[in-house]
């Protein structure tokens, strides 16, 4: 029930030096220096030494395939669901989860048990109304009753745009959706934000700045997504983020691979690139696209192979960024904290302070890898090894 976390070098994620952190059941009861939990034995204090150690919020990973994705080579590649050990290994505590390519053999219905399975396994989730396709599939039979009805549902996505694989959306339906979703958000006090799968194609984000640029909806009702597909893309919506808008980059497990094969730009570079040219620290975030597919196709667009996402490219592209970019950690951390906790609308998250949910992660201070995570005041994972199990992961 109560934990106490002492001398530990904290970041909000601003660098708050050392002090210790009282974890009162599922949320942060207070932070300060020489912190005592001496309850006359009448409940147990664990007290964690975290010498050695920092701690940074739990991670929020804004765009998980978690039900599985995929499936552009057959049945056979559909890809499969994530288990709870794949987030909480890889520091996440909190997850937004959506559909893909598949709208098909894949449902808002189960999605959203996906989610709600996740969440009784401790994780604290959410999910998205839609799949690539226009018109969006809903679970209610729109995306403003999706939003007002349906307390997981934060908004639409993932949209796909300027891909072969979207529905190829005119500017009327766009407009229309985000219309929708927008005045849902409103009326639910949600985001209602629309997750924009952005692909390869020329059109980039036009059809998001004919929309900010023809009707009175704003920059910040989108946040586009595999922003670092490639460089020319990449330069694009940093004129977008210039506009108001915030951008989401895409981890990559192998990113050397994909940046020196398919030109992507890697998320330390992206970050780096976003601060030289004077792009707000709160306008990007980081996601993992965990479980979705990562298709190969040749230039007549054909399929050639598939790999997965992972989730444990949120870490390695922060350790990326501070160690190969010279990226401040407490800025590199905000991509997947406080900024999506705010541009998400997601109450309590994304910050180590009194009062916020007790999701956190413990890191080595020299090499930032990942030692244990508190996902809502329990111990998901301790010194590396996981604690708690999936009701079907072997232990
Ligand atoms: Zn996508």
């Amino acid at each position: 029930m109560i934990k106490l976390l002492k001398n530990i070098k904290l970041y909000k994620p601003e660098d708050a030096g050392i002090q210790d952190i009282l974890i009162i059941g599922d949320k942060i009861g207070a932070i300060g220096k020489y912190l005592m939990a001496d309850l006359g034995g009448a409940v147990d204090v664990e007290i964690i030494d975290g010498s050695g150690k920092i701690a940074i919020p739990g991670l929020i990973d804004s765009h998980v395939h978690m039900l599985g994705g995929g499936g552009e080579g057959g049945y056979k590649t559909r890809t499969p669901e994530i288990m709870l050990t794949d987030l909480t290994t890889a520091g996440i505590t909190t997850v937004v989860g959506c559909l893909g390519t598949d709208g098909v053999t894949r449902n808002m219905q189960s999605l959203l048990a996906k989610a709600r399975g996740l969440e009784e396994e401790g994780l604290s989730t959410y999910v998205y109304s839609g799949s690539y396709q226009i018109p969006v599939k809903t679970l209610t039979g729109s995306i403003m009753e999706d939003l007002i009805a349906i307390d997981k549902i934060i908004g639409v996505g993932e949209i796909a745009i300027s891909d072969h694989r979207s529905s190829q959306p005119t500017f009327e339906e766009f407009s229309k959706i985000a219309a929708e979703a927008r005045v849902g958000g409103m009326l639910s006090g949600k985001a209602g934000v629309l997750d924009i799968h952005l692909g390869d194609g020329e059109r980039t984000i036009d059809l998001i700045l004919r929309t900010i640029d023809e009707t009175e909806i704003p920059a910040t009702q989108f946040l586009p997504t595999h922003v670092n597909r490639n460089a020319a893309l990449f330069e694009k919506c940093i004129e977008f983020a210039k506009r108001g808008g915030c951008i989401d980059l895409t981890g990559s497990d192998d990113a050397d691979f994909w940046e020196e094969q398919y030109g992507e730009v890697r998320v330390g570079k992206a970050i780096r690139r976003m601060l030289e040219e004077g792009v707000g620290e709160d306008c990007f975030t980081l996601s993992s696209d965990a479980q979705g597919s990562l298709p190969i196709f040749n230039e007549k667009k054909e399929y050639l192979g598939l790999g997965v996402g992972t989730a444990n490219c949120l870490l390695k592209e922060i350790r990326n960024c501070v160690f190969r970019e010279g990226v401040p950690l407490e800025t590199a951390i905000r991509a997947v904290t406080v900024n999506p906790a705010r541009i998400l609308k997601l109450a309590g998250k994304g910050k180590l302070e009194k009062g916020f949910d007790a999701d956190v992660c413990i890191l080595d201070e020299q090499t930032l890898e990942l030692d244990s995570v508190i996902a809502k005041g329990v111990m998901m994972v301790k010194d590396k090894r996981p604690l708690v199990f999936g009701t079907f992961e072997k232990k």
